[in-house]
This record gives structure tokens, C-alpha cells and sequence, in this order.
């Protein structure tokens, strides 16, 4: 069993409102650690509309969903918060008043003196084609993400799908990979025109194969897959012989392990004080869209306020014996030391 990882505060999701908790942490002097399932930082903004403008956060007339992750991300730099990146908690455990350990699918551990659920609409979960019998072949030779690259060296990978998580998967892995065969039931792309063009021009020079279908059924003994059956929209049925399938056919957002955490739920939300944005567990709070309160807003906004008055209740918890003095960042020397501005 690995060593546990201690910090003052762990957060779960690194979202829009779990990243701005960092900042409003920091300030405070707590230190964050941040684990989420995804391999970038934004949650939805980052996820779901990374190119669309948003146009309600106060101050700013515009900013794009990726660009808002960026900004956030240079606002928190001063505070050093360390990301674990497609790790998904899987339990919380109180073991202190308040102290708490957590684990992840990926088998690290951490002792924490507070949680922050930042978890928005919860796991992002991969979209599962419809292929009958794919689940004995899951986690063994079908894998909807690709964490470790050097896994598919020297196998035959059949990648399935259009947009950029397909397409980037394509390019990254052809050069270690035996063999990669792109599978996309059209000759259109969502992907970003440039990965296209590259794909198009790996065909070309035989570098890797593409293939027009959809996968109908998959062989193998024992979950090792040996080939895929396909059909496309015209023509005959094919096979494509291939030890890996990499199925990307985007994310949907399931709940997941939030409700076996022992926090009080109401419709799959958080229930919360709006003096501090504590569940009804004690250092367990729950701030953005997990969250619930009468008047509740899935804005980023209120999220935005909800980190700030966490901030304020998980200080006493960590340092009980301190007095809280309030301070603008505008005019305290000690709040501009810890931003590197003074
Ligand atoms: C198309 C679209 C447009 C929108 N436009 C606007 C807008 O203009 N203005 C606005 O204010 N809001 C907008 N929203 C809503 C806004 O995106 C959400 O309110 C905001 O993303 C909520 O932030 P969050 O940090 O609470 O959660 P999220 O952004 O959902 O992030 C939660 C993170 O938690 C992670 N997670 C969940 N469970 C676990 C677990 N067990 N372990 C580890 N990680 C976990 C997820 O992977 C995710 O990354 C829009 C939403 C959509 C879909």
C-alpha cells in the first residue's frame, strides 16, 4: 500500500469552481491538492466547450471556456497546488475530527484535514458503442483512455471515432504502435482540420490505415481480442485484426462514487449551509453545481462565491487556534507577499 499523500485540503474536481477554491485557499495559507478524472484541468469548461464564449463572469465581457481554465490556472500559480490528473476518488473515509483519507481508482491515498467536492454533474464517464459483448473485453484489450502510451507498443490498435480525442490518440500512438487502424463511420471529422490533414497523410505514405464503418462485433477468447467485425454504411462487412480497440465516442457525466461517501444527498446534489458551504458532515463542503441551497444558480459566479466562504470555514478547522483577521488583497502587504506582487 502506498504511503498517504497529507495536505491541508484535498479537492475533488478541478473544475472551474475547484480551481478558484485553490486561490481563495491560498490566500488563507492551506494547502490544496487537486485529483480529477480527466487528463486536463476545467471540468466542463475545458471538457464540453473549450471554443465557446462565455459572457457572465463579472469583470470579464468575454472569455472562451478554455480561456477562463487558463486564466484561472496563472491566478492559483502563486499557491503551488499539486494536480492528480485521471485519478478518480473512490472513497472518503473520516478517521479524525475532522480528518478524513481518501482513495483513488489509481491506488494513491491522501489524509486530509478537509474535503472540498467540487465534483459539478460528477464523473465524467466514456460513452460505451454499442457493440454487443465489448464488456469482456474492458480494462483487458478495450480501453476508453489511454494513461500509460508505452502499453500499446508493438500492438495492433484499432481506434475508433472522429473528433480530436481519436484523432490525437491516432497520431500519438502510430509511431510505437505495430499497427493503427482509424475507424470512422464517415469520411467527415470533428477533429481539428490540422490532425486530419496529418492522419490523411500518414495513410498516404502506409504509415497506418483508415477505414470507413462500425464496429458490429468483436473476437477473442478470454477477453483478448484477436479481430473486430465491422460494416460499413455500404458494402460488405470486414474485419480489421487487432489486439486493442480504443473506442472514443465522447464523455457523458454520471454521478459515480459521490453517492457512497456518506454526505447527505437531495436529488443527487449536496444539500449545503450558505453561511460556508458545508455538507452535513463536518470539514466535508461542496461547492458549484454538485451543490444545493434554495435559490441555487449552476453558474460559474456562484461557485466563484461559494469557494470564498468555504475558504473562510475550513480555516478554522485547520488552524483552530488562529484568529481569522479579514483582509483585501488590494491593500494587505502580507495577502501581496503571498500572491508574489509585494
Ligand atoms: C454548454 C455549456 C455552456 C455553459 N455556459 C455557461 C456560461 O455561459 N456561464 C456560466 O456561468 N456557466 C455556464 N455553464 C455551466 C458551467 O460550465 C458550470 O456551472 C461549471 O462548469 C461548474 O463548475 P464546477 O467546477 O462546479 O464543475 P465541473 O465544471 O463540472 O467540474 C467538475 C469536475 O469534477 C470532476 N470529478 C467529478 N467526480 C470526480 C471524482 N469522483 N473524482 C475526481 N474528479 C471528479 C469531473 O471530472 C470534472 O472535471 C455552461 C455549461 C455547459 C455544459
Amino acid at each position: 500500500m502506498s504511503e498517504p499523500i497529507k495536505t491541508d485540503v484535498l479537492i475533488i474536481g478541478a473544475g472551474p469552481c475547484g480551481l478558484f477554491a485553490v486561490f481563495e485557499l491560498g490566500l488563507l495559507d492551506m494547502k490544496v491538492h487537486l485529483v480529477d478524472i480527466l487528463d486536463k484541468v476545467g471540468g466542463q469548461c475545458a471538457e464540453l466547450y473549450p471554443e465557446k464564449p462565455i459572457y457572465d463572469i463579472p469583470a470579464i465581457p468575454y472569455i472562451t471556456g478554455q480561456g477562463l481554465c487558463e486564466a484561472l490556472m496563472a491566478q492559483v500559480k502563486p499557491f503551488g497546488p499539486t494536480f492528480h490528473l485521471t485519478e478518480m476518488v473512490a472513497t472518503i473515509e473520516k478517521i479524525g475530527d475532522p480528518l478524513f483519507r481518501l482513495t483513488t481508482d489509481q491506488g494513491k491515498i491522501f489524509e486530509a484535514k478537509i474535503v472540498v467536492i467540487a465534483a459539478g454533474g460528477g464523473s465524467f464517464q466514456p460513452k460505451r458503442p454499442p457493440v454487443p459483448g465489448i464488456e469482456a473485453y474492458e480494462g483487458t484489450s478495450v480501453h476508453y483512455a489511454v494513461r500509460k502510451m508505452d502499453v500499446f507498443r508493438d500492438k495492433r490498435l484499432l481506434i475508433v471515432g472522429g473528433g480530436d480525442s481519436a484523432l490525437d490518440w491516432t497520431l500519438n500512438l502510430a509511431p510505437i504502435a505495430k499497427r493503427v487502424t482509424l475507424m470512422h463511420r464517415r469520411d467527415q471529422f470533428r477533429a481539428a482540420p490540422d490532425s486530419v490533414n496529418k492522419m490523411k497523410a500518414l495513410v498516404a505514405e502506409k504509415k497506418m490505415d483508415f477505414v470507413l464503418g462500425q464496429v458490429t462485433g468483436l473476437e477473442g477468447p478470454g477477453g483478448q481480442l484477436t479481430a473486430a467485425l465491422a460494416k460499413p454504411d455500404k458494402g460488405d462487412p470486414y474485419r480489421v485484426e487487432c489486439d486493442v480497440m480504443l473506442p472514443f465516442f465522447g464523455l457523458t457525466m454520471k454521478l459515480g462514487p459521490v453517492a457512497s461517501w456518506g454526505v447527505k444527498l437531495d436529488d443527487d446534489l449536496i444539500p449545503v449551509d450558505t453561511a460556508t458551504f458545508e455538507s452535513n458532515v463536518p470539514g466535508i463542503f461542496a461547492i458549484g453545481d454538485i451543490n444545493t441551497y434554495p435559490g441555487k444558480l449552476k453558474l460559474i459566479l456562484s461557485g466563484f462565491h461559494e469557494a470564498a466562504l468555504m475558504a473562510q470555514k475550513a480555516y478554522h478547522y485547520v488552524y483552530p487556534e488562529k484568529r481569522l483577521v479579514f483582509q483585501y488583497t488590494t491593500s494587505s502587504t502580507s495577502l501581496q507577499k503571498k500572491l508574489g506582487v509585494a
